[in-house]
């Protein structure tokens, strides 16, 4: 009795472990064939000058639907494909995709995140560059979204593939900024172009006067290191305007425009942005 009650669990733990085991052979293998067969796809989400409300270029964020499972989030896809090695293939097809979207917009930049395990990759800059003229684009309509992921690890490699990047003229980003372990020393050694404040600290802002002075010299930080700062996640227009008015210079979130698909960030473009009139006002 004693016996079967001390295995249970462990049978238990097993039969989770043989299911996570089976459930990611089984999404590896359909990975495979998403980009065959068209299930992937990219939405755009605009970011906007703080303090005009005009689009000034767009994220490219993934989005997988799978055949039986529908909408799978890229925070599980990602990881999953980074694991098994198809991120190579993936983060191809966005920055073609990407390409694609960026001759079609004309001056609106796209950022694509880029995986560490990609970033890593000798020759990565190298690629980046030939697509870029294979697609006939200028550098600048181009940027990167990195993390601090790329950098803890290979630290040489990534200096040399920023640097190779940036002389090329395509921008860097650093993502999700302030929720790594030592934000501040890889602004000592790499050089970016902006910083994006993870959307943390924006929803952190209405909870007191803490809040709004660490987001502030964040911002300040940025404009001293000669980066453009963007927030993320802005939901509000109280956020909205407590961001511009602790100087930031783009957002980026839901009260600006949710990730959308090609067609309506061109019309955003095209058109008045109605969504982004009360920021002017404020
Ligand atoms: P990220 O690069 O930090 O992208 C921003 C994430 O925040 C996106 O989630 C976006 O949909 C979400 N977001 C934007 N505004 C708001 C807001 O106001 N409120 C809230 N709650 N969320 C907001 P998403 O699309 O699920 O992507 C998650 C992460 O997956 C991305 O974080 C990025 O790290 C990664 N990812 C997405 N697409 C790609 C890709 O093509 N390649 C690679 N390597 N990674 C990708
Ligand atoms: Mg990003
Ligand atoms: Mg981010
Ligand atoms: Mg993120």
């Amino acid at each position: 009795r004693a016996k079967s009650d001390k295995r249970q669990p462990i049978q238990a733990f097993e039969l989770h472990m043989d299911e996570a085991l089976s459930f990611r052979r089984t999404m590896r293998k359909d990975l495979a064939v998403a980009i065959a067969e068209d299930q992937l796809h990219l939405l755009l989400q605009p970011v906007v000058g703080a303090r005009t409300g005009e689009l000034a270029s767009a994220e490219a964020l993934l989005r997988w639907t799978h055949p039986v499972l529908g909408a799978v989030s890229p925070a599980k896809l990602i990881p999953l494909a980074e694991e098994s090695g198809q991120i190579i293939a993936i983060d191809d097809w966005v920055l073609e995709q990407a390409l694609v979207y960026a001759a079609a917009l004309g001056d609106v930049p796209i950022a694509v995140n880029i995986s560490p395990v990609q970033f890593r990759h000798p020759g990565f800059a190298r690629k980046i560059v030939d697509r870029l003229s294979a697609h006939g684009l200028p550098p600048h309509l181009l940027k990167l979204e990195i993390t601090e992921g790329v950098l803890v690890t290979h630290t040489r490699a990534a200096s040399r593939a920023v640097n190779e990047l940036r002389e090329a003229g395509i921008r860097i980003a650093l993502d999700d900024f302030g929720t790594g372990f030592s934000s501040l020393s890889y602004l000592k050694d790499f050089q970016f172009d902006s910083l994006k404040i993870d959307r943390s600290f924006v929803t952190d802002l209405e909870n007191g006067r803490q809040s709004a002075e660490l987001l502030r010299a964040i911002i300040d930080l940025g404009h001293s290191l000669n980066m453009t700062v963007i927030a993320e996640g802005v939901e509000t227009a109280r956020q909205a305007s407590l961001i511009q008015l602790l100087g930031c210079d783009f957002i980026q979130g839901y009260f600006t425009g949710r990730p959308m698909p090609f067609e309506a960030l061109e019309a955003m473009k095209a058109g008045p942005q109605p969504q982004a009139s009360p920021l002017v006002r404020s």
